[in-house]
């Protein structure tokens, strides 16, 4: 199947969900996990419609752009970052989902305020508290929420997670609303600066459960560009 094809089946999957969970299709965005998949696949996926690119590794996003691979699209940063890379970044994307520590949160807030931007970004929830995830855990949302004063160069958008592999189908739901009802209590608390619009979560095998559970966008990289090949790839 061409990605066009698994595009717009996914779309077609995503919008069955919505429905099925009384939701708005529109609400719902496609994020393409573009990680390991060259320029020309992600133009074939911009042109079949994606909302967004997400790029986890910097190196990656600066030769596509150098590319031009992402003409036009909204480019995200979702995967883990360096505060040595920061420069790199901060400005160069629409969204940084993957805030995953104060230290990074400083490190982008020094680069835009030297850039004299704000800096759009979500909060990454280390959901399952995996001691092999990098994330925030749930109860230091609110103490980060409570200093945000500090960052007046970033601008939250929402929450990011990706949630434990699970074993048996319906495993997950348990995350996905322990998230969506974290990002509800963010909202009901009305910070500056602080939204929740966003709500980043479900992946290719899960992204159905996800939207039945309140996801805004969904991160999909396997089922639009098939399995990762590590060795095509030169960088
Ligand atoms: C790779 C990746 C995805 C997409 O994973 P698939 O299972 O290939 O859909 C989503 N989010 C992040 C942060 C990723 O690194």
């Amino acid at each position: 199947m061409s990605i066009a094809e698994n595009v717009s089946r996914i779309r077609a999957q995503m919008n069955a969900a919505a429905i099925a969970a009384g939701r708005d299709p529109s609400e719902i965005k496609l994020c393409a996990a573009t990680k390991m998949n060259d320029a020309d696949a992600v133009r074939q996926a911009i042109a079949a419609g994606v909302d967004c690119c997400g790029e986890n590794r910097v190196q990656e996003l600066t030769q596509k752009r150098s590319e031009n691979a992402y003409a036009g699209a909204l480019v995200h940063f979702i995967g883990h970052l360096q505060t040595n890379k920061v420069k790199q970044v901060v400005g160069k994307v629409d969204l940084i989902q993957s805030v995953d520590r104060i230290n990074l949160m400083e490190a982008i807030e020094k680069e835009a305020a030297r850039q004299g931007i704000i800096q759009n970004i979500l909060l990454e929830v280390n959901i399952g508290r995996e001691a092999s995830k990098s994330g925030f855990y749930a109860e230091e949302i609110f103490q980060v929420l409570d200093q945000f004063m500090n960052f007046p160069h970033l601008s939250i958008k929402g929450l990011m997670a990706i949630p434990p592999v699970c074993q048996h189908p319906g495993e997950n739901f348990r995350f996905f609303q322990e998230i969506s009802q974290l990002s509800v209590d963010i909202e009901e608390k009305k910070y500056d600066n602080v939204t929740v619009d966003c709500l980043s979560i479900g992946m290719s095998d899960d992204f159905t459960d996800a939207i039945a559970c309140g996801s805004t966008m969904v991160r999909i990289g396997t089922a639009i560009f098939g399995a990762r090949n590590y060795a095509k790839l030169h960088l």
